[in-house]
């Protein structure tokens, strides 16, 4: 069996990149994940994400991109998505990464493209949050969201329950009152900074979704994992928490069936929905995090 750190590094392979780019969306497996790739493409599985009750958050796909002219352009893309949700009646926010809007290349360069998206989104109403990517830009992300906090309330962030920091970090952040999203984590890390076992993992994500569920404001508690969903239903309704002051989130494509049980049993659900043609890091994680989604891929490969 193929591990995850094994899928993650193939992932950085040209040849396979390459490959992958060429047939992902043609052979359909990557359709399972990514929604479409124009925004034009996701209104309708939005659409019917709504009509079952569930809000979406559409991350439009993009990361470490290493020009300052492509992270412009991608601050300007949100404003135009604002406007297309805006205009399309949708139920849903919005999710980005800061190193798709030039954080590999300079801190405030990444920050004057947030403070840009941010102005356009509150035009809006809107909401955006901002996911965590590897622990190489935890510090930094957690950093310039406090900045943007300073001016900003429409603006949230992510936490990852494999690093050590993370229970410092949510206790700042409900200091501050911010949003948080509480996540496993999805990238490889070294055992430096990030519990290395699953049950070490799951036992912090316990501790921390129980802390926000406590003193959060609206967490969104994100996994497809039964026993994490079980625990934070069990402790929210110990602790008196009504389920409209927390929200459970998956991502577009995996557990369709616990996302319509849970919306069924009066929960709210928000399907992460990503789009766009950058989808290969994102793809690869996901086929990262479940191996056995690689039968899924030969099987479309094979059928055609
Ligand atoms: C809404 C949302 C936003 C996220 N944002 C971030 C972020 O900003 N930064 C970040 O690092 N990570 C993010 N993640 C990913 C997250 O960190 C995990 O990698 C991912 O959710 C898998 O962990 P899990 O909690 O589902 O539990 P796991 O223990 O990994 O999985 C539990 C069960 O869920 C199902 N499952 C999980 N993953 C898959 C898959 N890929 N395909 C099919 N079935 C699967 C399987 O049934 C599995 O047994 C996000 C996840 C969600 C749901």
């Amino acid at each position: 069996m193929l591990s995850r750190s094994l899928l993650l590094r193939m992932a950085a392979s040209p040849q396979i990149e390459r490959f992958v780019k060429r047939n992902g969306m043609s052979a359909g497996f990557a359709r399972r994940f990514v929604a479409g790739e124009t925004m034009e493409e996701v209104v309708a599985p939005m659409r019917a994400l709504n009509e079952r009750g569930m809000s979406v958050s559409l991350d439009y796909l993009g990361e470490n991109v290493t020009r300052a002219e492509e992270a412009a352009g991608a601050a300007e893309y949100y404003g135009r998505l604002f406007r297309f949700i805006d205009a399309n009646r949708l139920d849903a926010n919005v999710s980005l990464k800061l190193t798709q809007l030039g954080l590999d290349i300079d801190n405030s360069l990444a920050y004057q493209n947030m403070r840009r998206i941010l102005d356009e989104a509150r035009r809006y109403d809107q909401f955006v949050r901002i996911d965590m990517e590897g622990s190489a830009y935890t510090a930094r992300t957690v950093q310039l969201f406090e900045c943007l906090w300073a001016d900003y309330k429409n603006v949230g962030v992510v936490i990852q329950a494999y690093l050590y920091r993370s229970r410092q970090d949510i206790e700042r952040l409900i200091e501050l009152g911010a949003r948080v999203r509480l996540c496993k984590g999805a990238y490889s890390e070294p055992k430096e900074v990030a519990f290395a076992h699953k049950a070490d993992v799951d036992a912090n994500y316990l501790r921390l979704m129980k802390t926000l569920l406590k003193q959060g404001r609206y967490p969104a508690i994100a996994t497809h994992d039964e026993a994490m969903i079980g625990a934070t239903r069990e402790y929210a309704q110990e602790a008196g928490i009504p389920r409209d002051a927390f929200e459970f989130q998956m991502l577009y494509g995996i557990r369709r069936d616990l996302q319509r049980s849970l919306v069924r049993e009066g929960y709210r659900m928000r399907v992460y929905v990503p789009f766009g043609t950058q989808w290969y890091g994102y793809l690869m994680r996901r086929l990262a995090e479940r191996p056995a989604n690689l039968g899924f891929v030969l099987k479309n490969l094979l059928r055609r």
